[in-house]
């Protein structure tokens, strides 16, 4: 960064969302300065994890879908230009878990028909026989998309902040101090920032940099992951072996062994509130016990195999679940990106370039996506 240099755009945060929304903003044309406090894909950062589903199947939300299937092809065109020594997408498929009725799987299902992604309706003697490491008790169908997979999520978005570097974005490794209460803006060492747009990508910290604005309407919760360790010289938690696999109705989710970590299972269940700075990253007793249970019932095999790694990440969750991708109401070229609520990662792409379009005003703003439909909560329910 050159000192008193004015940038079209400063964008704050180096998440998922920070680095598309920089690369698509310089691809664009414009002059963009990326900063953050702790580094793109931090271990504090909801985007630090190792790895992250990337699903196009939404329900009935079409919008989310043809998000997710606008983002799959712009991550692969990114990959297929990085020197990476192992994947950074590997295609596992995604087998949805459907209980007799679901309706959200039947949407699903027909969702991604209607947008032309192939999926398949799987019986429950067809997924026995193709999947014999899980118990299917209680399940009755499921959907499978063949295309989807894991995104290798810490080094994808080391990956795309390198490429944007490389096109010429300029990165500063510094925090800005909350909270923003005017367009002028200064980290917290005392660097000034002039640039014309202000976009604070700050997924987690978002309620901490705007308070009044934000701590009622972006909740921070703890969530907790498990790596639990495969039999040795044994395929079979492995891709193309076993699938990614989501039991919704469980709250669970859980992920094929990929790059040796492990085969990973999480509660998908909002913890309890987290503060990204300060909050201890050790995993409780009581999820470990919760995830024993539930691997003894649905993955037998592994029902006492070690758990090899855990992880502390947290969700930034809104009301209705929606991204907030926004103009701020009072602070004219302050926008507001975030609100990914455990689902955010798989659409980095499509959101960088739809907060592009915003600041250019080239396109129409998407209402679920806007501030006006996050409530304030008070009291937000644990369950
Ligand atoms: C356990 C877990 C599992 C998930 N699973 C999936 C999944 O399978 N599929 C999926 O699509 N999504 C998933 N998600 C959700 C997804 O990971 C998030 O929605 C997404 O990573 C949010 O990205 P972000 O860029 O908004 O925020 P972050 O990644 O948190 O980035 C915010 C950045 O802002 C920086 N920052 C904060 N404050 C400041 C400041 N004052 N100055 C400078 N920099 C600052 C931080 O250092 C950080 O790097 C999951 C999330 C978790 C926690």
């Amino acid at each position: 960064m050159h000192s008193g240099k004015q940038y079209d755009v400063a964008v704050i945060g180096a998440g998922v969302f920070g680095v598309w929304i920089a690369y698509q903003l310089n691809r664009a044309g414009r002059s963009v300065l990326l900063l953050d406090a702790y580094g793109p894909g931090n271990s504090r950062a909801s985007s630090g994890g190792e790895s992250r589903i990337m699903r196009l199947g939404y329900g009935p939300d079409e919008i989310y879908t043809r998000s997710a299937q606008r983002s799959l092809q712009l991550w692969q065109e990114l990959f297929a230009g990085v020197a990476s020594p192992s994947p950074l997408f590997h295609r596992t498929g995604v087998l949805w878990l459907a209980r007799e009725p679901d309706a959200y799987c039947e949407a699903t299902l027909n969702t991604l028909k209607r947008v032309g992604a192939r999926a398949e309706r799987l019986t429950r003697n067809e997924l026995g026989e193709r999947f014999p490491q899980l118990n299917f008790e209680r399940i009755d169908w499921a959907v499978f998309e063949p295309d989807a997979g894991v995104l290798m999520a810490r080094r994808a978005v080391q990956a795309v902040a390198a490429a944007a570097r490389a096109n010429g974005v300029d990165y500063l490794e510094e925090a800005v101090a909350g909270p923003i209460t005017s367009r002028n803006l200064r980290t917290t060492s005392g660097t000034e920032i002039a640039a014309q747009h202000l976009v604070f990508a700050c997924g987690p910290w978002l309620p901490k940099i705007f308070p009044d604005l934000l701590a009622e309407r972006i909740h921070v919760t703890r969530q907790e992951v498990f790596f639990v360790g495969t039999p040795p010289g044994n395929n079979l938690f492995k891709a193309p072996h076993l699938p990614t696999w989501v039991d919704f109705n469980d709250f669970v989710y859980a992920l094929p062994d990929v790059d040796g970590r492990g085969f990973k299972i999480a509660i998908d269940a909002h913890g309890p509130e987290f503060d990204p700075d300060h909050g201890q990253r050790i995993v409780s007793a009581e999820l470990t016990n919760a995830v024993r249970e539930y691997l003894a019932q649905r993955v037998p095999a592994l029902a006492n195999s070690p758990f090899t790694e855990t992880r502390v990440c947290q969700y930034e969750n809104t009301s209705n679940g929606d991204f907030l991708l926004d103009r701020h109401p009072a602070l004219e070229n302050v926008w507001l990106a975030g609100g990914g609520s455990g689902h955010g990662f798989k659409h980095g792409p499509a959101v960088g370039e739809y907060v592009t379009a915003m600041i250019a005003g080239t396109r129409v703003a998407e209402p679920r996506f806007s501030l006006a439909t996050k409530e304030r909560v008070q009291e937000r329910k644990v369950y």
